[in-house]
């Protein structure tokens, strides 16, 4: 097979991505900046840990320089989330800045308002990632949102029409609510061409008890975890587009399997008032970017030492902190599960 031009840039960006880590590992510096932009958003999941935790909001001026000086710092790639990021009406400027800082871009996206969005918005994206928990419209009624399923299906038609298109995949949460839902889910990615990841919900992120609800009761159970990711794995194999790593999806086959955690030092998370995060102490800030630059924040003795120590804490489920861990320990089939997904035809 000959790859086409956005197959060759998407190897490209994993081949940089993949020496930047190398330079990271190097050098202690982070390549990946997880920016929560808004924290507004007019879906009423029940899953949701994010939406209304913080009011205040950088300005899309005082982003730019952020994103100038993580570039600086040796980031690589943005991951714009929220709350709903596309609630900015600033975002097309947002993700101006992001490019113009040489980053890699990715929207983390509910789907709602992408349709109504100029066609510069995807023209700056690297890579779109739809919320989806059902493969139907039962998916509006888990978000309190009539007519997103439609609004999600519509944007990824959109995309695959689109010459030159940003790369796209569907992640979706498992919890009690979708969980004999899951299989299902796979199967509209396969007829769909779709691919996608699977995520348990996160019940145990470290933080105030009071601002951060637990999700223990949408928990599905080990042994109903650990049969749908046998299913999973096996769905993988006969060729599902489905994107986790396999040993991501071991980890859950027996009762979750510890993991060494390495998302900190790959990772910076920066909240939409400019708080930068640890995530062990989430509600704690390090500093904030409207009075230090990321780069020297970065570069503090104290922040990289804090960055780097080896922890064990294993607690998050989502795929960005295990398979990031799997790729910066370099497992060979967690790399090249994101070379595949990066290859595989859009
Ligand atoms: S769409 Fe995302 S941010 Fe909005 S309520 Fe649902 S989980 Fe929260
Ligand atoms: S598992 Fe890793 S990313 Fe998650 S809270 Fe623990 S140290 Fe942080």
């Amino acid at each position: 097979m000959i790859p086409n031009e956005v197959q060759m840039k998407n190897a490209g960006q994993w081949f940089r991505l993949l020496t930047r880590l190398i330079h990271a590992r190097l050098t202690g510096r982070p390549l990946l900046l997880s920016h929560l932009v808004t924290c507004r958003c007019p879906c009423r999941c029940e899953t949701c840990l994010w939406r209304g935790l913080v009011d205040e909001e950088l300005t899309a001026a005082q982003i730019e320089e952020v994103y100038l000086d993580a570039a600086r710092a040796g980031i690589l790639l943005n991951a714009i989330w929220g709350g709903e990021p596309l609630m900015r009406e600033d975002l097309p400027e947002i993700l101006r800045s992001s490019r113009k800082a040489g980053l890699i871009t990715v929207l983390i996206t509910s789907g709602l308002r992408f349709n109504r969005q100029p066609e510069e918005v995807t023209s700056l994206l690297d890579t779109v990632i739809f919320s989806l928990d059902h493969p139907s419209s039962r998916h509006d009624e888990m978000r309190g949102m009539p007519g997103l399923f439609r609004n999600v299906t519509e944007a990824i038609d959109r995309l695959k029409r689109r010459p030159a298109s940003p790369r796209f995949f569907v992640n979706s949460v498992i919890s009690r609510l979708n969980r004999d839902s899951v299989l299902d889910l796979a199967e509209w990615a396969r007829t769909s061409s779709v691919p996608i990841y699977f995520n348990p919900i996160e019940i145990g992120i470290p933080g105030e008890p009071t601002n951060s609800p637990s999700k223990q009761s949408l928990a599905v159970d080990e042994s109903t975890l650990a049969g749908l990711a046998r299913s999973l794995i096996s769905l993988k194999a006969r060729g599902y587009p489905i994107c986790n790593s396999y040993g991501y999806l071991r980890t859950f086959m027996n009762g979750k399997r510890p993991y060494r955690c390495h998302a900190r030092k790959a990772c910076i998370e920066l909240r939409p008032n400019g708080d930068v995060i640890d995530c062990l102490d989430r509600f704690h800030p390090i500093a904030n970017v409207t009075n230090v630059s990321l780069r020297d924040l970065l570069a503090r003795p104290d922040v990289r030492r804090g960055r780097l120590r080896n922890v064990d804490c294993c607690v998050c489920n989502n795929a960005d902190v295990i398979d990031t861990s799997y790729i910066w320990s370099l497992r060979p089939e967690s790399v090249f599960s994101l070379l595949r997904s990066s290859l595989s035809p859009p």
